[in-house]
C-alpha cells in the first residue's frame, strides 16, 4: 500500500463528500480507535490502539461510496467500512491505516412494500431506529441483536449477525431479499430482486458475512413481519443439561418454531440468568418463547413444547420469569452486568449439528477452563441459543476478572483461551463461529476452518479487489 499524506487524502475526499463529512487523522484516531473487541478496548486504553486511520469519511449516497473506492484504488489506500463499531471480533478496526468509511449517513428508509412486507433500507440505518420506525406502523424487523443500540443494518449483514428471535425467523441472511453494494473497484451493483431463483449463484449471499472485504453494502431489501399479537413463555429447569439439549432437539426437528430458545448451563443459570430475572436458579434452565399473529396457534405450540419438556424430565418454573427475561433480555450485555477493564472477556460462539452438539459443549468449555491458571479465577457461563432444525449454537462467555497488568501478557492469556476453545470446538465437529463473525480475533483459524476452500475465497478476493483495497488482511484473505 502506498503512503499518502493525510492532508492529501482529506482534500480528495472533501471533493467527493464535502468538508463537513471528512475527519483528519487525529480526530479519526480518537473516534475510530477501536470496536467492541476486548483487545481493541484494552489496547486503546493503553495508548496503543489497534485502529489507526489516516482519515475518516461519511458518505451520504451510494455514488459517493463508489467514488471513494475509486479514489482509494487510484491512491492505493486501504478502506475499512464502519457501521456502528459494535463488532466484538475486531473486524471494523483500520489496523493498516487509510480511510475509515463511516456509513451511518446512508440512513434512509427508501420504500416499504406493504403487500409483500418488504422494505428497502440503507446500510447505515441503526437496527434500533429501524425497529422503532416499523413498530410505529404495526410492523417489525425480526432481527433483534443485543447490540441494537449501536449496530447498523449493513454491519449486521456484513458480520452475518443473529438476534434473539433467530430460532423461528432465522439469522440476518434469512431476512434479506437482495442487496445494493459497491465493489472494491467502485462499481454500484444491485443483485436480483428476490432470493429464490435459478439464475446462477447467489451474489447477494456472497456479500453476507464478507465483513467488508468483498464490497460495501449500501442498501438491502429486507423482510418485515406484523408485530405479534401474542407471546407465550415457558421456563423449565433440568437436572442434566443433556436432557435439556435433547428436549430442544425434539422441539426443533419436529417443526415447532419458537423464536426464543435459550438453554443456560448451570453456571450461566445461577450467575447471569438468576441475577437478571431476580430468582434463585441452580440448575440448567431453558427459556422458550412462542409468538405469532394467531393466539390459538401460539398457545397450541407452547402447550406441545411444554409436554416435550416434561417428557424429558423438566420441572416447570413460573411463566412470569420468561416475561421478565423478555423485558430484561439485553441487560446481560450492559453495565453493571457487562465486564469492564481490567477484566479480560469474550465469547466463543460456535455452531454444530445435534449429533455433535453435546460433545462440542464439553470439549469447548473444558478446553477453555484448562488453559487458565487457577489464580485468574476464570468465570465461564455458557448457553445454547439460536437453535436450528439441525443443531444449535454454543455461547461460551468467559471473563477473567483481573488479567496480567502487562498488555501483551493479557493478550497472550486472552488468545490462549480463544485458541483452546475454538480448536477444541472444531475438533469436536463445530464450525468456529455462529454470528459474531471472524474479524482479527478469529482470522488465524480461517485456514483450519476452510481447508482447501480458503484458496477459492482468496481467488474471489483477488478477482474482485485486485489492489487489495477493502479491509486488507481481514478474514484471513
Ligand atoms: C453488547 C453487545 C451485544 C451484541 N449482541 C449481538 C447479538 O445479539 N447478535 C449479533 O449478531 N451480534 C452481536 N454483537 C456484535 C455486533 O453488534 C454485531 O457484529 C453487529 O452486526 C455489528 O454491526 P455494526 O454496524 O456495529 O458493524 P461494525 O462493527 O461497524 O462492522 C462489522 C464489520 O462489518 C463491516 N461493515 C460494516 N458496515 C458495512 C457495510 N455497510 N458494508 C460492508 N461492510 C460493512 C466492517 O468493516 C466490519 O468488518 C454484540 C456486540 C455488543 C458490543
Amino acid at each position: 500500500m502506498a503512503t499518502v499524506a493525510s492532508d492529501l487524502l482529506s482534500a480528495r475526499l472533501t471533493e467527493i463528500v464535502g468538508a463537513d463529512r471528512v475527519m483528519g487523522a487525529s480526530q479519526a484516531r480518537t473516534q475510530y480507535a477501536g470496536d467492541q473487541w476486548w483487545y481493541a478496548i484494552a489496547a486503546a486504553a493503553a495508548g496503543q490502539p489497534v485502529s489507526t486511520p489516516d482519515v475518516a469519511a461519511r458518505p451520504a449516497t451510494p455514488e459517493q461510496v463508489a467514488a471513494i473506492l475509486r479514489l482509494a484504488n487510484e491512491l492505493l489506500v486501504p478502506v475499512t467500512p464502519w457501521g456502528g463499531g459494535s463488532g466484538v471480533q475486531g473486524a471494523a478496526n483500520a489496523d493498516r491505516g487509510g480511510i475509515v468509511l463511516d456509513l451511518r449517513d446512508l440512513n434512509r428508509v427508501r420504500h416499504i412494500d406493504h403487500k409483500s412486507l418488504t422494505c428497502v433500507v440503507e446500510a447505515g440505518v441503526s437496527v434500533r431506529d429501524f425497529e422503532a420506525m416499523l413498530n410505529a406502523q404495526g410492523l417489525c424487523f425480526t432481527h433483534y441483536p443485543a447490540s441494537a443500540e449501536w449496530a447498523t443494518i449493513g454491519g449486521s449483514i456484513a458480520a452475518r449477525g443473529s438476534g434473539v428471535l433467530s430460532s423461528k425467523y432465522g439469522k440476518i441472511e434469512d431476512h434479506i431479499l437482495n442487496l445494493e453494494f459497491v465493489t472494491p473497484t467502485g462499481e454500484l451493483v444491485t443483485t436480483p430482486s428476490v432470493p429464490r431463483h435459478a439464475v446462477g449463484p447467489e451474489l447477494t449471499q456472497l456479500m453476507v458475512g464478507a465483513e467488508g472485504t468483498l464490497g460495501v453494502i449500501t442498501a438491502a431489501t429486507v423482510k418485515l413481519r406484523p408485530l405479534p399479537k401474542r407471546r407465550a413463555f415457558l421456563v423449565a429447569e433440568f437436572d442434566d443439561l443433556a436432557a435439556g439439549i435433547e428436549a430442544g432437539r425434539v422441539i426443533m426437528v419436529n417443526g415447532l418454531r419458537p423464536p426464543v430458545m435459550r438453554l443456560y448451563d448451570v453456571h450461566a443459570a445461577s450467575h447471569s440468568l438468576a441475577r437478571a430475572v431476580e430468582a434463585t436458579l441452580d440448575k440448567a434452565t431453558f427459556v422458550i418463547m412462542f409468538d405469532g399473529e394467531y393466539p390459538q396457534l401460539v398457545d397450541t405450540e407452547a402447550s406441545i413444547a411444554r409436554d416435550v419438556l416434561l417428557a424429558h424430565g423438566a420441572r416447570l418454573l413460573p411463566e412470569a420469569l420468561g416475561e421478565l427475561w423478555w423485558e430484561r433480555r439485553y441487560v446481560f450485555y450492559y453495565p453493571p452486568y457487562a465486564p469492564e477493564l481490567p477484566s479480560i472477556w469474550g465469547t466463543v460462539d460456535v455452531v454444530a449439528d445435534f449429533e455433535h452438539i453435546e460433545a462440542v459443549y464439553h470439549a469447548t468449555t473444558e478446553a477453555m477452563r484448562a488453559v487458565v491458571p487457577a489464580e485468574y479465577n476464570l468465570s465461564l457461563n455458557t448457553h445454547l441459543s439460536h437453535w436450528y432444525e439441525w443443531g444449535s449454537m454454543i455461547y461460551a462467555r468467559m471473563k477473567v476478572p483481573k488479567g496480567p497488568d502487562d498488555l501483551s501478557e493479557a493478550k497472550a492469556l486472552h488468545d490462549a483461551i480463544f485458541r483452546a476453545g475454538v480448536e477444541a470446538a472444531m475438533k469436536a465437529g463445530a464450525v468456529m463461529n455462529d454470528h459474531h463473525g471472524v474479524g482479527l480475533r478469529l482470522a488465524p483459524f480461517m485456514d483450519a476452518q476452510y481447508g482447501a476452500g480458503m484458496e477459492s475465497l482468496r481467488r474471489i478476493k483477488r478477482a474482485l479487489d485486485p489492489n487489495n483495497i477493502l479491509c486488507p488482511g481481514k478474514l484471513g484473505l
